[in-house]
């Protein structure tokens, strides 16, 4: 490993939040390091369509959106190190970022690490079948002509869904009695052919039978004998592949118990940011993570040219 070299500012996450914090301490004259372990853009790539994000009134793709502020973050010549950051401690005034290439030290630690599914922990899917079970879409965006259950009732079930149907016939199963999600969404569900969305479905066990993913289920309401064709089966459902869009929770997993403990005393020094999904858990939006990474920036920059 190499020695520790000192950096202005190092942000964590190349998502919105990160890139708009990169972008505005490089317009203040600021150089800072950001850090990024996949692509940049962030979980904005997964989204189908965006249409609350001022100026694109015909809305835009996520993945279209996500390019954009590439395109910007580049032209900014802003360092990039395509790494992840496995350990973030804090002592004596500095904080230390420790990647595969070694530890860094700055002064100021913008956190933009966004989110990771939440895991299920109520279905027991089998060795056989954990294969086929995915919790982030990006690994089944190639997909054609499968056939694709998603369990979850919210904003990304449904927007998965959406996407995954330009190829696939899709399944989403909720647990509760009515969807959780936009209703612009759910009408778009509605209107689609290769979408059957059924409610008050729980899924209890899955397995592999015949060499396809097999879903016995716990909780259902008169729903098998209307499963659409290909998904059914008299123990069941069965299926390609299974997607769990049950929730996210703060990716904040590589900060130390030290700056953990200390996280609000340093966040009340605005020496530690917390910008983007990673810090809000209710309304994760892209302008909203974008606000957040800019007044990060806006802040740190005036205590830098104090
Ligand atoms: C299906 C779906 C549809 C959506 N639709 C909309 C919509 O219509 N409108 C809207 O406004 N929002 C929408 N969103 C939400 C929007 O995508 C997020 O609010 C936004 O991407 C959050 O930005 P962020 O920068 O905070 O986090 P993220 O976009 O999650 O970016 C975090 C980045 O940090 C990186 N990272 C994490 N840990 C580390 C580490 N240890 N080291 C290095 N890098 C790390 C990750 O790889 C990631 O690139 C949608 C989301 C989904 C999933």
């Amino acid at each position: 490993m190499s020695a520790m070299t000192d950096e202005e500012v190092i942000v964590v996450g190349a998502g919105p939040a990160g890139i708009a914090a990169a972008i505005q301490l490089k317009h203040s004259d600021v150089n800072p390091l950001v850090f990024e372990k996949e692509r940049i853009g962030g979980l904005l790539r997964s989204a189908n369509f965006i249409e609350n994000y001022p100026g694109f009134p015909e809305g835009i793709k996520g993945r279209c959106l996500a390019e954009r502020f590439e395109q910007q973050f580049k032209k900014y010549k802003i360092r990039v190190l395509k790494e992840e950051v496995k350990i973030a401690d804090y002592s004596s005034g500095l904080f230390s970022i420790g990647s595969p290439s070694g530890k860094r030290r700055t002064k100021y630690l913008v956190l933009a690490s966004g989110t990771t599914p939440s895991e299920n922990f109520d279905v027991a899917i089998s060795g056989a079948a954990s294969k086929r079970v995915h919790y982030n879409v990006e690994e089944i965006l190639n997909l054609y002509g499968k056939r694709i259950v998603i369990v979850g009732a919210g904003d990304a079930a449904f927007d998965y869904a959406v996407t995954l149907s330009s190829e696939n016939d899709v399944l989403i199963l909720g647990r509760s009695k009515s969807p959780r999600c936009l209703l612009v969404l759910y009408k778009r569900v509605l209107a689609n052919k290769k979408i059957y969305y059924f409610r008050e479905v729980e899924i209890g066990k899955v397995d592999i039978k015949n060499g396809e993913l097999l879903l016995k289920l716990k909780k259902e309401k008169s729903m098998k004998a209307n499963l659409p064709k290909g998904f059914e089966d008299k123990d069941g459902i069965t299926a390609d592949h299974l997607l769990f869009a049950i929730g996210r929770k703060p990716r904040l997993d590589f900060l130390s118990e030290r700056i953990e403990r200390k996280m609000a005393f340093l966040e009340s020094e605005r020496r530690l940011f917390l910008a983007g999904d990673v810090g809000n858990l209710l309304y994760r939006q892209v302008a909203i993570s974008v606000g957040d990474g800019l007044r990060a920036a806006m802040e740190i920059a005036e205590r830098i040219h104090v």
